[in-house]
This record gives C-alpha cells, sequence and structure tokens, in this order.
C-alpha cells in the first residue's frame, strides 16, 4: 500500500491568510525553521495506478498536480477512483467542489456526512451537472467495505469506518444533537499483504474501538491539531480549547503523546497539524518531544510505503 500526504495542515493551512500568530509570521518571513502545509488530504493505492484521496481539501487542486500520480494520463482521465469523506468540515469537503468539470466521482461517507454536505446546498448542483455524477456510497461504522472506483472496479483495498468522538461542522451546528456519525476514523487494508492503515485525522478522544483500530495497525495517522489544550485562548485567538473544538491535544498528562505511548505501529505520524502548533517548527522541544516517543510530523509530499 502507498501512502502519500497532499495536504498535512488543520483547517485554514500554514501558515493561514488572516493569522500572525508566531508560526504563520515567523513562516511567511522566513524566521523560523518551518515548512507551510495545505490542509489535510491523503492518497493511498494499492497498485499505484488506481487512488483514493482520503478527504477533499479546498487545495485540492495544487495537491492533485502536485503529485503526478495524480495526473491524468488520456485526454479526459482521472487516476483517482474514488473519495473518502471522514467528516463534514469545510476543509474536508470543499474540494469536492472544485471537482466539477464533468467528471464521475464516487464518494464514500457516512450518512450523516452525505446528508451534511448535499442537502441545503445549492452549489452542490455543480455536481448535478449529468446523471450519476456523484455515486455515494455510504460507510456504516465498523462494516468492512471493499473500496471500490467507478462501476465497481476493485481495488484490492478494504476499508472500515470508526466511530470517533467528534463533532457537527460549524456550518451544521444549528442541526442541532451530535451523532456518532458525525467524525469518523478509517482503518483501510490491503488484502494482498494485510497491511493495515489507520487515519484518524481528528480525534476528540479515544474510546475502545479507536484504540483497537489504531493497535492492529501497521501505520497510524492521528489528529495532530493542537499541542496544548489552551493553545488558542494563550495566543489572544479567542476562547476555545482544544477539547471544546473536539480534538485531543498531543502534549500534557492526559494528551494523546501519553495515553498512545504503548502503540505498536512501526509509523505513528501526526497529521492535520493547526498552524499554532509548535510541533510545527523542527527545532522546537514539541518537536523533539513528539519525535523522542516515535512519532512523525506529517508533510506535504511526504510518503509512506507497507
Ligand atoms: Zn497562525
Amino acid at each position: 500500500m502507498r501512502i502519500r500526504v497532499l495536504g498535512a495542515a488543520a483547517g485554514g493551512g500554514f501558515p493561514q491568510w488572516n493569522c500572525g500568530c508566531p508560526n504563520c509570521r515567523g513562516v511567511r518571513a522566513g524566521l523560523v525553521m518551518a515548512t507551510p502545509r495545505t490542509q489535510e488530504s491523503v492518497a493511498v493505492s494499492a497498485d499505484g495506478e488506481c487512488w483514493f484521496l482520503l478527504n477533499a481539501s479546498p487545495e485540492i487542486r495544487h495537491q492533485i498536480e502536485s503529485f503526478p500520480g495524480l495526473h491524468p494520463r488520456e485526454p479526459r482521465h482521472s487516476p483517482i477512483d474514488a473519495i473518502v469523506l471522514t467528516n463534514g468540515d469545510l476543509d474536508h469537503t470543499l474540494g469536492l467542489l472544485s471537482l466539477r468539470e464533468t467528471h464521475p466521482l464516487v464518494v464514500y461517507a457516512t450518512d450523516r456526512v452525505h446528508r451534511g454536505f448535499t442537502e441545503g446546498n445549492v452549489l452542490y448542483r455543480t455536481l448535478e451537472r449529468f446523471r450519476e455524477q456523484v455515486t455515494w456510497r455510504s460507510l456504516e461504522p465498523g462494516r468492512e467495505t471493499p473500496l471500490a472506483g467507478v462501476n465497481g472496479r476493485e481495488s484490492g483495498l478494504f476499508i472500515e469506518a470508526v466511530a470517533v468522538p467528534g463533532k457537527l461542522p460549524i456550518h451544521l451546528e444549528q442541526m442541532g444533537a451530535g451523532d456518532p456519525e458525525d467524525n469518523v476514523g478509517l482503518r483501510i487494508r490491503e488484502a494482498s499483504t494485510g497491511r493495515r492503515l489507520a487515519y484518524f485525522p481528528a480525534a476528540g478522544g479515544l474510546t475502545p474501538n479507536v484504540r483497537k483500530a489504531l493497535d492492529g495497525a501497521d501505520c497510524v495517522f492521528f489528529d495532530g491539531t493542537f499541542w496544548s489544550s489552551d493553545e488558542l485562548p494563550a495566543l489572544g485567538l479567542g476562547t476555545k480549547r482544544a477539547e471544546d473544538m473536539a480534538h485531543l491535544p498531543v502534549g500534557g498528562e492526559t494528551g494523546s503523546l501519553a495515553a498512545l505511548r504503548d502503540l505498536s505501529a512501526p509509523r505513528r505520524i501526526y497529521i492535520h497539524i493547526n498552524n499554532t502548533n509548535p510541533m510545527l517548527r523542527d527545532d522546537s522541544k514539541e518537536r523533539a518531544a513528539a519525535k523522542a516517543a516515535g512519532w512523525e510530523i506529517a508533510a506535504d509530499g511526504m510518503e509512506v510505503t507497507l
């Protein structure tokens, strides 16, 4: 299984257009040791020919162009067989609207995420230009299903969604109570090798099911949004704590670094990293702490082969 990180940053990217935090200012001015990152998305393939995108970021056009594996090989063609959504956040879904140029798409999502994106969304009509422009396939947490492309073309990969503590996207918060299907992680299994990827870019906490999915994986991508609970308030960037935004922080006594210290996966990688996270700086003590615990920090262009 080949895994290519197209974008490693949380919503807003790094730097973020309206952010003057020390990281964003520093990276613009070349004054900190850090690399800009686009918003989170990963491409996965069993054969290196057909690819599945995990999430569709607002920067999808640039991300496709940045990776020759995703370039067309015929006058009208795309090696992207399907797109899988882990939640309905705009940094995970807006890219779908950018794929409107009359091309059949397959999208895997829970019914909640599917409805949250399509209902009442007039812009979605741009993906209804012809019959079956988008084929939605339902992800039911706990049920493994083949990952297949347009016309059901098999990929050799199987996928299972795992419900993860999360929350509704900000623009859907008025819909009321949340649901376990609002936010999922993914287990992707390659049939020929038995290798497993666990992809959990947004996790408000660890449940026994999440833990089980992480434990059996050869490679784990996990929520690296915030280093600390009070990261935004401490920088004067609002009042929300990491937990208010359904993100388990990386650092601290109850953070993911401590909670996942006995994880057995040979590759453990933080992704969906907010631009305020000190771990983004190559020479920070937070980066050193993550590295010492065996964790890597995802960057655009990173590749993992399982
Ligand atoms: Zn910033």
